[in-house]
């Protein structure tokens, strides 16, 4: 029960490699700066390898899109990201090669999903819904203790939403849709609209207004269709004080009493912390090996 189990939170900007058990212990982590995936991954590797090797599983959780469908000769590899150099990169193929070992690899939202489900401000719910707002948007779901899917993940940072009164003049960010919600509320949409990120700005400037609008108006789009125990948002731009406070009134007007719950109680922060990224990958590790019955729930 308590065999080493690899895990890979797999970024734009880093990797996080950390090496847990089944129980959800920690035992050690590094940092990788993300450059090729040439010399990334086989950095990740050696680290491992030095750790002991000898793992049970792998765990990746992934920046995306990916492509998980398990009969496609490109499994776990990147598909099309505008990341130079990572489109079609293959992620999982190298862990399984250089460990001999089961790999289970999701997206980093969907395994933070997962993660905070399993243990955190999901916990003990029927359905959860996790969004990150930081350089990009993205979110997953477990409904009746399953991630959600269809052809593909879920790409939930790239759905429509209405425009606020004040802030028509934007076009977005988002290099494949504009203004989209991850091109109206991530970190470097913030950034093109008013030069620095939200935490950066002012109390009363009408940033914190628009994006907590937004978020409130996705918060509200979630409940229609999934009517979600829990809407966890996390993520960088989460970190600006008072925002979640701005988006549960926002949430409570945009909704006008219609959802079930009630948008404080729905509409919370992770529970999980920094290693939400670990054990996200933790989580889905535990999933692939229960699907194999190779370790214990
Ligand atoms: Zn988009």
């Amino acid at each position: 029960m308590n065999e080493k189990i690899a895990l890979i939170e797999a970024g734009g900007t880093k990797f996080i490699v950390g090496v847990g058990d089944a129980s959800r212990q920690i035992h050690a982590r590094t940092r990788i700066d993300t450059a090729r995936p040439e010399e990334t991954i086989p950095a990740a590797i050696d680290w491992l390898r030095q750790q002991g090797g000898n793992y049970a599983a792998v765990g990746i959780a992934s920046f995306g899109p990916l492509d998980l469908d398990p009969a496609s000769p490109t499994w776990g590899h990147i598909t099309r990201t505008t990341k130079p150099h990572w489109s079609d990169a293959d992620i999982a193929g190298p862990f399984a090669g250089a460990f001999g070992c089961p790999v289970a690899i999701d997206t980093d939202v969907n395994g933070a999903a997962l993660a905070e489900w399993m243990w955190g401000a999901g916990h003990g719910t029927g359905s959860t819904l996790y969004l990150t707002i930081g350089t990009g948007v993205g979110g997953g779901a477990v409904v009746g203790g399953r991630l959600i899917y269809g052809v593909s993940h879920p790409e939930m940072g790239h759905i429509r939403i209405p425009r606020h009164p004040a802030d028509t003049g934007f076009a977005g960010h988002c290099p494949f849709h504009g203004d989209c919600l991850e091109g109206l509320v991530a970190g470097p949409s913030i950034k093109a609209r008013w030069g620095a990120s939200l935490s950066e700005l002012p109390v009363d400037h009408i940033g914190h207004e628009i994006v907590a609008w937004y978020l409130a108006q996705a918060a509200a789009t979630f409940q229609a269709i999934l009517e979600p125990a829990r809407v966890i948002l996390g993520g960088g731009v989460m970190g600006t004080p008072g925002l979640i406070e701005r988006i549960r009134a926002e949430a409570s007007a945009a909704s006008n009493g219609y959802f079930a719950g009630v948008p404080q109680e729905i509409i919370v922060p992770p529970a999980l912390g920094e290693n939400t990224g670990l054990l996200g990958a933790l989580a889905l590790a535990k999933r692939g090996c229960r699907q194999l019955s190779l370790l214990d729930r």
